[in-house]
C-alpha cells in the first residue's frame, strides 16, 4: 500500500500525485471539502513528495527527507494554524518572514494552513501579494471547507483540488487494501456509512461487537410475548448503545425483501432474515421505542414493548 491509498477521495488523490509525477506542482494549492475528508491527510503525504529525495515512488518514506517529515522536524515545513478564532494579518506577516529566506535542507518551503477559513480579509490581502508573484521556492497548501471561505482574488490564485467524502464501497476498498477481510472490511465501511476514522475506531472496539452480540442475541431469542420480558432484560444495561443497532437493524428488516444487498448489518443476517416479513412494524417500534425512552418510560419496559409489538403480542401501552 502506498502513502496515497488513503481512504476516500480518489480523484484528489490521483491529482496530487499526478503533479508530482509530472514534476509540474503548482505554486499554490487549495484543498476544498467537507470535514470527515482527508484533506489534511493527504496534505502530509503530498508534502513529504515534494521534498522527497527519491527519483521514483515518492514519498519513498525512507529518503532523510521523508524521514524528517514523519518525525514532524523538517525545517522546511512551516505550519500556520489558528490559534485563536482568527488568523490575523501580523501572524502572516511572521510567515512571510521566515519564507524570505532560503530553505534549509531543500529547495523549496512548504508553507500549510489547516484552517484557512479563518484567515481575515487583511491577513489574506498580506498573503495576496506573494500568492501573486510566486519565488519559486514556496509551495502554499490551503485547506477550507468550501471556496467561498476566501476572497475571490485568493481563489484566482490557486490550484483548487476538491475532496469529497468516499463512498462506502471506496472505504472498503481501502480498508482491504490496507489488509483487513473483505467481510469484516464491507460490514465496517457499512456501519460507519463509509468514515474511514469510525470505521477503525469500531474494530477496535470490543465492548461494540459484544453489545452487537447481545442485541442479536435478544432478538434470534425472541420467539413469542411470555419472551419479551426476559429478552429486553438482557439489554438492561444498553440504552444508549442498542437503540442505534437496534434501528439499523430495523431498517435493515424493511430493505431486505426489495434489496438485499443494501443491508448494513451484515453480521446479523439471520436475525435480519427472520424479521424481514415483520420491517415495518420493527421500525415503527423501533421509532416508539425511542419516543417513550424521551417521555422518561423506562427503557427495560420501553423495550419489552417493542419486544412484544414484534413477536405477535400487542403493546397496551399508548403515547
Ligand atoms: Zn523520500
Amino acid at each position: 500500500m502506498s502513502a496515497w491509498d488513503l481512504a476516500g477521495c480518489l480523484s484528489a488523490s490521483s491529482v496530487l500525485k499526478g503533479d508530482i509525477e509530472a514534476g509540474r506542482a503548482a505554486h499554490a494549492y487549495l484543498f476544498a471539502g467537507p470535514a470527515g475528508t482527508i484533506k489534511r491527510a493527504l496534505a502530509d503525504v503530498f508534502m513529504r513528495a515534494l521534498h522527497c529525495e527519491s527519483d521514483r515512488d515518492r514519498p519513498c518514506g525512507v529518503c532523510p527527507s521523508c524521514r524528517r517529515h514523519l518525525a514532524g522536524e523538517h525545517p522546511d515545513v512551516h505550519v500556520l494554524e489558528a490559534v485563536k478564532s482568527a488568523i490575523g494579518v501580523d501572524e502572516v506577516r511572521s510567515l512571510l518572514a521566515a519564507i524570505s529566506v532560503r530553505p534549509l535542507t531543500s529547495d523549496k518551503h512548504l508553507v500549510l494552513l489547516p484552517q484557512a477559513g479563518k484567515l481575515t480579509p487583511q491577513a489574506q490581502n498580506a498573503l495576496l501579494k506573494t500568492l501573486e508573484e510566486p519565488t519559486g521556492d514556496v509551495v502554499f497548501i490551503l485547506l477550507a471547507d468550501s471556496p467561498r471561505e476566501l476572497l475571490p482574488t485568493v481563489n484566482s490564485r490557486v490550484r483548487l483540488v476538491r475532496f469529497v467524502l468516499p463512498t462506502v464501497k471506496e472505504t472498503e476498498d481501502a480498508l482491504v487494501k490496507s489488509g483487513m477481510e473483505t467481510g469484516r472490511a464491507r460490514l465496517l465501511s457499512r456501519l460507519s456509512g463509509g468514515d474511514m476514522d469510525l470505521a477503525r475506531r469500531m474494530d477496535a472496539d470490543k465492548e461494540y461487537w459484544a453489545l452487537r452480540e447481545r442485541v442479536k442475541r435478544a432478538l434470534a431469542e425472541l420467539s413469542g410475548p411470555a419472551s419479551s420480558a426476559p429478552c429486553a432484560r438482557l439489554l438492561k444495561d444498553d440504552k444508549d448503545g442498542a437503540l442505534p443497532i437496534l434501528e439499523d437493524a430495523a431498517r435493515d428488516a424493511m430493505v431486505y425483501p426489495d434489496d438485499p444487498d443494501a443491508v448494513k448489518s451484515l453480521d446479523m443476517a439471520s436475525v435480519i432474515e427472520q424479521y424481514a416479513p415483520l420491517g415495518q412494524t420493527f421500525l415503527e417500534g423501533v421509532m416508539s421505542l425511542k419516543m417513550r425512552v424521551s417521555s422518561n418510560v423506562s427503557w427495560v419496559n420501553a423495550l419489552e414493548c417493542l419486544f412484544m409489538d414484534i413477536s405477535g403480542g400487542k403493546t397496551l401501552w399508548q403515547p
